[in-house]
């Protein structure tokens, strides 16, 4: 039986404007999923969109609709054209208005609160509503402005709201240990390393039960024992990583597709790496696999947010360096896991040294010399056994480094074969060769060998960058689609057809 492989991206706040913080995590989520498809592993990407709560309630009253109406518009005119726009292949997108996932969301709420799970109690805090989160003191930052002399919000530098109601509550205070054995015993589920001690300084400090209920509006999933709450937005989209693979509804599905691990971004592990296990624990369900918080992507030392006015549409960058390049440059440039810098010139930069000169130059070199030397017919021979050796390594490591969600490795690794290989041409000279009737053999393998090492760039290359690679691909005779390679084997691709010759790969893009 193929291994599973369900990974998932956060639900996505409709109410946001899609930006290329977002864009990192889908992209990211996207290469992981492609790669496990070309282990042949049984793979399923989900992502979606999270519509309920009472900001979505409050932007829909603002321009004068309903909520329903106004997260349709957004859904359809902002967040499918992002995935489209960026090539994800996800296999399924839940909103949470979908009537899968209320059902689903009904059926695990039941069953926590049959098992004791929750009880209705007394509850004041102070709340949010940007954030849709309660805050503790220690959230809080004095106010500037017009809110000198009240305590705000970090995050939206605005005033809390002080939120009194009786509500329901999930026992969260008493799955302490447990967590905190969850953690000690797979310490591979919290990933990375400094999100993980995070998380588990923060649970070790105490936990206090979780207020899952509002009574005072109603644009949310009702409480199933009681019609007057509607399930807190939080805790209710967590759910759609269950709800989207029949959780409850269909039990085979649902057996084939859980666990599945999480890519996040790391400011809300604490939520899929503390009350959702605790959720799922309470729910006898097991728990996900992996919990991976990415970092952030600074822009001016910034954090790439709407509400901070940094963010960057993805399309203002798809439309001047293309989709593959932005794929490649956000998984290449940042070490996945820590914070990432984004600039203009860095993307540039690595855009020509490493696509157009690196990757580009390669594939146009090798294919002329195919031709003229060849009549374009790659030589049936056994390439360089230094090459082959160094193609080899590079494809286990590579495949290696996605267990580890080090994907700008896995990248890496590919590019070491590129460098390599360009390096080889000028060692090996092979337009010295051609004028050397005892060098002819020798120069059969030199162009053999860089005819494989291209393919085998271009099979690990392809979750990452789509397009291009498969252009590559057809260009040195690999047959059928690069993403149906399997990709432990790319190192053994023999490349015995004829090259094709095609435009430029990655065009020269002029400075703006
Ligand atoms: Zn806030």
């Amino acid at each position: 039986m193929p291994a599973r492989f369900t990974v998932t991206t956060p639900i996505y706040y409709v109410n946001d404007v899609p930006h290329i913080g977002h864009a990192y995590n889908e992209v990211a989520t996207d290469v992981l999923a492609r790669w496990h498809r070309m282990r042949g592993d049984d793979t399923f990407m989900l992502t979606g969109t999270d519509e309920h709560g009472q900001k979505i309630l409050r932007t829909a009253v603002a321009h004068e609709t309903t909520p329903q109406e106004w997260t349709d518009r957004l859904v359809e005119s902002a967040w499918k054209p992002q995935l489209e726009l960026l090539d994800i292949a996800n296999d399924d997108f839940i909103r949470t208005t979908d009537e899968r996932h209320k059902v689903g969301v009904r059926i695990f709420l039941q069953r926590l609160y049959d098992a004791g799970w929750i009880y209705h109690g007394e509850f004041e805090a102070e709340y949010c509503v940007g954030c849709e989160e309660y805050k503790t003191p220690g959230d809080l930052v004095p106010g500037t402005g017009e809110y000198e002399g009240q305590l705000v919000c970090a995050i939206h530098s605005r005033p809390v709201e002080t939120v009194r109601e009786a509500n329901y509550f999930f026992k969260l205070s008493q799955f302490q240990q447990q967590l905190l054995d969850l953690y000690d015993a797979r310490p591979d589920y919290v990933q990375p390393e400094h999100v993980r001690n995070e998380v588990r300084q923060f649970v070790a400090q105490g936990l206090t039960d979780l207020s899952i209920s509002r009574s005072t509006f109603d644009w949310g999933i009702a409480v199933p024992w009681d019609e007057t709450h509607v399930v807190y937005v939080w805790f209710e989209a967590l759910l759609n990583y269950v709800s989207a693979i029949g959780y409850g509804v269909d039990e085979e599905q649902f057996a084939r597709r859980w666990p599945a691990t999480h890519i996040v971004g790391k400011d809300i592990a604490r939520f899929h790496a503390v009350i959702w296990p605790a959720m799922q624990m309470a729910a006898g369900i097991e728990v996900s696999d992996h919990v991976f918080g990415h970092g952030w992507l600074l822009v001016g030392g910034e954090k790439m947010s709407k509400a901070k006015a940094t963010g960057i549409e993805p399309r203002q960058i798809t439309d001047v360096f293309g989709v593959d390049a932005f794929r490649y440059y956000f998984m290449r440039a940042i070490a996945f896991g820590s914070d990432g810098s984004f600039s203009w010139e860095d993307l540039d930069a690595r855009y020509h040294a490493e696509l157009a000169n690196g990757l580009g130059n390669l594939a146009s070199r090798t294919i002329a010399m195919v031709h003229k030397y060849r009549d374009g017919v790659v030589p049936d021979v056994a390439p360089v056994p230094e090459v082959a050796a160094l193609l080899a390594t590079s494809v286990e490591r590579a495949d290696a480094a996605i267990d580890r969600f080090q994907i700008h490795e896995a990248i890496e690794q590919a590019m070491r074969i590129v460098d390599r290989l360009n390096g080889f041409v000028t060692e090996q000279a092979p337009w010295v060769l051609a004028k050397d009737d005892a060098q002819q053999e020798h120069l059969d393998a030199v162009l053999a060998t860089l005819v494989q090492g291209i393919g085998t760039a271009a099979i690990l290359l392809a979750p990452v960058m789509t397009r291009s690679t498969q252009a590559l691909w057809a260009a040195v005779g690999g047959e059928g689609a690069v993403r149906d390679q399997p990709i432990r084997e790319a190192a053994a691709w023999r490349g015995t057809g004829r090259v094709e010759t095609i435009p430029p790969l990655f065009p020269r893009v002029e400075a703006q």
